[in-house]
């Protein structure tokens, strides 16, 4: 796959996340944190949410290896994640993965995603889809070992 094969509109915005990829920084003492790998094409990803008394997001950190794509969807991610409180995650989560299926966005759902619609020029690529994806299965990850702690 080849960067000039995306469309024009949302090339911008990818190239703008590979080159300038936000929130690198990891953060300590962040209640949520996971790391998940892609064995297919070696991409790594490693996210952190500090989570405010009640519940926002207050600041995320977010380490991604690997190719364009999966450094790209981690800092669209991290950049969506913050200021979100953990139930806008969900409802963004759904919303990027009914996007990534090819199937219709409500407005709302629309609206939740902002530039993480530029990833949806990766459709055109299956292969690709889930390099695009690992950030997300990173924040699932995080957030199902944080919820099984909170009920212990
Ligand atoms: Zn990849």
């Amino acid at each position: 796959m080849q960067l000039d094969e995306i469309d024009n509109l949302y090339y911008g915005v990818i190239l703008d996340h590979y080159k300038n990829p936000r929130n690198l920084y990891p953060l300590v003492e962040a209640q949520i944190q996971a790391k998940e790998l892609n064995p297919f094409c070696g991409d790594e990803v490693a996210l952190q949410l500090k989570l405010s008394c009640d519940g926002v997001i207050q600041q995320v950190g977010s380490q991604a290896q690997g190719c364009f794509i999966c450094r790209a969807s981690a800092s669209l991610l991290s950049e969506a994640l913050e200021g979100m409180n953990l139930g806008d995650t969900e409802l963004l989560n759904r919303s990027f993965r009914v996007m990534m299926a090819g199937e219709e966005l409500s407005v709302t759902e629309c609206d939740t995603l902002g530039d993480l619609a530029a990833l949806k020029a990766v459709r055109k690529f299956p292969v690709r889809i889930k390099c695009a994806m690992l950030a997300w299965a990173t924040l699932e990850e995080g957030l199902r070992e944080y919820q099984g702690r909170g009920q212990q």
